[in-house]
């Protein structure tokens, strides 16, 4: 493969589909998934950005989180990353790559739709990590389902919790450890502005992640902290091929995209980064959309 930094055409630089068919069981595993996603585990090259800052992110084992915690600690940054017990041999990739790069990394396993945990978990990453610089809120739970009907109160409920009652819960327990210049970065997507039919719920949260967000930012200023959104179009991840998309669609998931395929995880990465870093110290209360090419809107 040509270097991921060598100047090229950006539609044909990954897989484009037709893809395998791979359902799995929520939460997906990345090394279940076929061709693997690129999270930068070989490609993301890091410049000193982040040295020295302590990171939490949650969903951190897979997809775009894992990405983010590649790119972090490629950065100088200290990570955490929090993700569902059934997802420890992701997570297990993670800590390695993480420890690789002489940095510490502590996981934590649990399920963010309880809000003990969620306070427990920031108060373990800030005892283990010496303090909190960066808080990356990116755990999200997506179910397609094809009808009004077929949404029960159960679904609502953990599609609300995972997607906006834990972005609530994490940081309002993280707020109180962060220092002028920290950064929160949330997760919301494409679809807060183009929401799809079969995704109510979903689309829902991800509009309430902007909203929650802006506010955020504004109560933030005082403190000198930042805070922003970023919005992802289709990324090549284990979310999709658990139930976020039917079988079939995922075999063909990226194609209705300007660019004819999906993005890979260490696409969107720098964007993490940037946001992250005090080179982003006049950005705040932004959505980055990174979709490409369709835009947010
Ligand atoms: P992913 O499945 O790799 O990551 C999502 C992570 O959320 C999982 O790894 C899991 O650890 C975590 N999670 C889910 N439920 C949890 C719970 N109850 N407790 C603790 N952790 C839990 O998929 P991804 O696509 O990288 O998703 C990351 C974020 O990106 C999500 O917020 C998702 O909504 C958003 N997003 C993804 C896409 C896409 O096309 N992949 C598009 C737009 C937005
Ligand atoms: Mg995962």
């Amino acid at each position: 493969m040509t270097d991921r930094l060598t100047m090229q055409d950006p539609r044909v630089q990954y897989p484009r589909p037709p893809f395998p068919r791979q359902p799995q069981p929520v939460p997906g595993l990345a090394v279940e998934m076929d061709p693997k996603p690129d999270h930068g585990e070989e490609s993301y090259q890091g410049s000193g950005k982040l040295l020295g800052r302590k990171a939490l992110i949650t969903g951190g084992d897979s997809g775009i989180g894992r990405a983010a915690a590649i790119a972090f600690a490629r950065e100088g940054a200290d990570v955490t990353i929090v993700y569902l017990a059934s997802e420890e041999p992701d997570a297990r990739e993670v800590i390695a790559l993480i420890e690789a790069e002489g940095r510490k990394a502590v996981p934590i396993p649990g399920d963010v739709t309880d809000e003990t945990f969620c306070q427990s978990l920031v108060e373990q990453a800030v005892a283990e990590l010496g303090g909190l610089d960066i808080l990356v809120i990116n755990a999200g739970h997506q179910q397609s389902r094809e009808d009004i009907s077929r949404v029960s109160s159960q679904d609502f409920d953990q599609t609300l919790k995972t997607n906006l009652y834990a972005l609530h819960w994490i940081t309002q327990a993280a707020v109180p450890h962060l220092q002028a210049g920290a950064s929160i970065i949330t997760t919301a997507s494409v679809q807060a502005y183009h929401p799809s039919a079969t995704l109510l719920d979903y689309a829902t949260t991800k509009a309430g992640i902007v909203a929650y967000t802006k506010a955020l930012a504004k109560q933030m200023i005082e403190k000198g902290i930042r805070a922003n959104v970023v919005a992802p179009g289709p990324f090549w991840t284990a979310l999709q091929s658990s139930g976020g998309q039917p079988p079939e669609a995922v075999m063909q998931f990226g194609e209705k995209s300007a660019y004819g395929r999906p993005g890979q995880p260490v696409e969107i990465a720098p964007v993490y980064v940037l946001l992250a870093s005090q080179e982003a110290s006049f950005i705040s209360g932004e959505v980055y959309g990174v979709t490409g090419g369709a835009g947010i809107a």
